[in-house]
C-alpha cells in the first residue's frame, strides 16, 4: 500500500468480548466486537450456545421458571 493513497486506512487492533485480539485494516482507531473467529459459533461449533443456555438455565432456576430445553 502506497502512502497517501489511503491516508486514513491503517491497521488497528480489534478487541473481542471473548478477550481475543487481532488486527485488521480500518479507518477507525479501535474496534470492539462481540464475536470473532475464535469464539463465533460458526467456528467453534455449539460452545457459545451451550454457554448461553447455561446462563438462561441459572436465571430460570433463580426465578423458579421451568423451561423445556432441547436435548442434544
Ligand atoms: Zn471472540
Amino acid at each position: 500500500m502506497k502512502a497517501g493513497i489511503h491516508p486514513n486506512y491503517k491497521m488497528v487492533k480489534v478487541t473481542c468480548a471473548c478477550g481475543n485480539t487481532f488486527e485488521t485494516g480500518s479507518v477507525k482507531n479501535e474496534i470492539r466486537v462481540e464475536t470473532c473467529s475464535e469464539c463465533h459459533p460458526f467456528y467453534t461449533g455449539r460452545q457459545k450456545f451451550a454457554e448461553a443456555g447455561g446462563r438462561v438455565d441459572r436465571f430460570n432456576k433463580k426465578y423458579g421458571i421451568k423451561t423445556e430445553q432441547p436435548q442434544q
